[in-house]
């Protein structure tokens, strides 16, 4: 019986992994977090999904699919339970060692599939010491602000139903766990005045007679109570699809692209390791 290609390298033997680096692989690291999205939603939903998208990417390239980083920089979420936020410097830490571990052994082809905003400074500065100390040139995924990009046309009014738990991604887990949205417990959310301060977001607040907002670092409790700031009540499950087919769509050719423009690369190929003695 054939069996289709195994992409998932946590699922191969240590024999496996070591027949697949003379092909210098792409790697893809699903980095996410644990956070609230709602009250309909599960606060594993950035990891679901970032694993997901990069399976999705992964089966349709050469590219191997990396056991993910779940824990990430969620602490503007903290209150609500289920929240699990980690410091950056233990998220960077993280990524620093995965990467390392990879680059003794031969690998250095390497995209993230984060898919949390909190962590992208910490993904960038990672990224950033990798091309200084070895030379890689590390891509990035970011697949609930794909959705954003890709989906707009679908909807009347997009920033009406945009927002963190709302939309599109509750449309996005109704298509890929439709078994984990609790439907009955959706609703809308928006940002609330705090301490006299009209609030844009949890990081903006407008000044009087001012057209550029000012920043304040807030807790995401503060002034969105029940976690969610747009309207999820157009979700549904067609449009999880074409989310599905859209941001996987991109995911895949940026995977494609990245692997036929860097296979020949000299920062793509290990050092000759120096002769022993
Ligand atoms: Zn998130």
């Amino acid at each position: 019986m054939a069996t289709r290609r195994n992409v998932e390298l946590g699922r191969m033997s240590w024999a496996e992994v070591a027949e697949i680096v003379p092909q210098n692989p792409v790697l893809l690291l699903p980095i996410g977090t644990v956070e609230q999205h709602g009250p309909h939603l599960p606060v594993n939903a950035d990891n679901m999904t970032a694993q997901f998208v990069a399976l999705g990417a992964a089966e349709r390239t050469q590219a191997y699919v990396l056991p993910g980083i779940n824990y990430g920089c969620s602490a503007v979420f903290r209150k609500f339970p289920g929240t699990i936020p980690v410091r950056q410097e233990t998220l960077a830490a993280m990524i620093r060692d995965v990467l390392e571990s990879l680059v003794a052994q031969g690998f250095r082809r390497f995209i993230f599939v984060n898919n949390h905003g909190g962590n992208e400074a910490v993904c960038e500065q990672v990224a950033r010491e990798f091309k200084a100390k070895h030379g890689l040139v590390i891509g990035n995924i970011y697949p609930w602000n794909l959705g954003y990009s890709l989906l707009r046309d679908t909807y009347d009014d997009p920033t009406r139903a945009y927002g963190h738990g709302a939309e599109p991604e509750t449309s996005a887990m109704m298509g890929m766990f439709p078994d984990d949205v609790l439907r009955e417990r959706l609703e809308a959310g928006t940002y609330h005045p705090f301490a006299g301060w009209q609030v844009q977001n949890y990081n903006k607040i407008t000044v009087p007679g001012q057209n550029v907002a000012a920043t304040v670092h807030l807790d995401s409790d503060e002034v969105a109570p029940n976690g969610v700031t747009g309207d999820g009540s157009v979700a549904n499950a067609e449009r999880g699809a074409l989310w599905i087919e859209r941001v996987v769509g991109f995911a895949a050719a940026f995977v494609q692209h990245y692997d036929e423009t860097t296979v020949a690369a000299p920062w793509a190929h290990a050092a000759k390791s120096a002769p022993a003695g």
